[in-house]
């Protein structure tokens, strides 16, 4: 790949003092620092570039050969260019430093709660029509005693005498000052004069509390809710943490669910099947009628579109789809079997007038013949 100019790189004039050049690079290497850009490649080589660039510029006698030879002039002159990030850490050491604090730098000790879980079991019917549930946790909750701030109530924080408030134990090095948290107050620039003798200072304790989870309609097993703020309270009064709901749904005696679709299944009888009949099925809003047309065969799928289950994402419903099978009596009485086979032989007649052939022929001559059309 092409080397950039350097002066280029740094956005600065080919005149430019050492001042200008510091300052140039540092406004960039706190830009493009990989630990406000994690993940991104193309800063990460910013980074490094801007890295290469600042220190041939800042060096007086690698600038002059820069000046005077280009790129090239620096080769062999124990300068080969950026060599890995390594060498920014030990080179550069003071500016990680300098924006590592500056990206931590705190005001108070106090620190968010974790995020929570939970589980909660419903019935077909609540995830189908929603439900107003309530779950009993055990968490941190924020200290009734101090309110949450970890103080015994009327006494005052003071200001951190090791740090005299800043929070930052600083050393000048070089430009740079290198600072780091305070011991003494973790940070905060304040200690607590008494801490709250309910909670030794940490603003929440162990308590029990309820919840209230509004369940939308359509939820399953594979559902997860978030509630925000309602997770273990923070450390001295810092955020909450939210609580996740995640469902476990009990299984139908009659109805399957497959994402927005409901299923059943339904058997007729073969009179039912050829004559038609109106048959109940399951419904959650109770049994429901459906009419069957004649000549409903074993195995058919019928739709109820828009009757399956409330879509959580977007509008409508899904739909209800009910297998038909139908059932061959195995058990009949002489006079079925009688009346049976005279349905047989007026069948047989019928089609032998209509110069038709049997099902059963029809299907082993199609076998044969590589099924003609029809
Ligand atoms: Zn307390
Ligand atoms: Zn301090």
């Amino acid at each position: 790949m092409e080397k950039r100019d350097y002066y280029h790189i740094l956005g600065v004039s080919r005149q430019a003092g050492e001042e200008e050049i510091k300052k140039s690079y540092r406004q960039l290497a706190l830009k493009y620092h990989p630990d406000r850009n994690p993940g991104d490649k193309q800063a990460e080589e910013m980074f490094k570039e801007a890295a290469e660039a600042y220190e041939v510029l800042h060096d007086a006698q690698k600038r002059r050969l820069y000046d005077q030879y280009g790129h090239e002039g620096l080769k062999g002159n124990g300068f080969n260019g950026f060599g890995g990030f390594e060498d920014i850490f030990s080179a550069f050491g003071d500016i990680f430093q300098f924006s590592f604090n500056q990206g931590r730098r705190q005001t108070t000790s106090a620190r968010p709660g974790n995020d929570l879980l939970v589980s909660i079991t419903l019935s077909f019917e609540e995830a189908f029509f929603g439900a107003q549930k309530e779950v009993e946790i055990e968490t941190n909750c924020a200290c009734t005693h101090c309110g949450g701030s970890g103080a015994e109530p009327g006494s005052r924080e003071t200001t951190c005498p090791a740090c005299r408030g800043t929070g930052q134990i600083v050393q000048s090095r070089g430009f740079f000052q290198i600072s780091t948290g305070c011991a003494r107050c973790q940070g905060a620039g304040k200690v607590l004069e008494t801490p709250c003798q309910e909670c030794r200072g940490q603003g929440r304790t162990k308590q029990k509390k309820s919840v209230q989870v509004k369940v939308p309609a359509g939820v399953d097993s594979d559902t997860q809710l978030r509630i925000r703020g309602q997770g273990e309270s923070g450390y001295r009064g810092g955020g909450t943490g939210d609580l996740y709901v995640r469902f476990a749904v009990t299984p139908h005696e009659q109805i399957q669910r497959a994402g927005d679709n409901l299923h059943c299944k339904i058997s007729l009888s073969l009179v039912q099947a050829i004559c038609g009949d109106t048959v109940e099925i399951p419904s959650l809003n109770g049994p429901k009628s459906v009419e069957i047309p004649p000549g409903t065969q074993h195995g058919t799928l019928m739709r109820l579109e828009g009757e399956g289950v409330p879509k959580l994402r977007g509008r409508g419903r899904g739909d209800y789809l009910i297998e038909v099978g139908v059932e061959i009596p195995k058990d009949i009485s002489p006079r079925q079997k009688e009346l049976l086979q005279e349905f047989h032989r007026l069948e047989e007649e019928g089609n032998r007038l209509r110069g038709k052939k049997w099902p059963w022929n029809r299907h082993k001559d199609s076998r044969e013949k590589k099924a003609p059309a029809g």
